[in-house]
């Protein structure tokens, strides 16, 4: 999936947004998360804990 930061939450965590075309039905797919780990910028790939919006 392709990332990108949305900023920091009110507990001045770094949220990113994750985001890609679903390869099955070309509709839009985008997740929510927050690293657990203190990595500087998260693995695009790593999509642990993602909270997803789909349809
Ligand atoms: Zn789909």
């Amino acid at each position: 999936m392709n990332n990108a930061t949305v900023g920091q939450n009110k507990n001045k965590e770094w949220v990113f947004v994750y985001y890609q075309i679903c390869p099955k039905c070309n509709e839009p797919i985008i997740g929510i998360k927050v690293p657990k780990k203190r990595e500087w910028y998260p693995s695009r790939f790593d999509t642990e804990g993602l909270v997803l919006l789909h349809k």
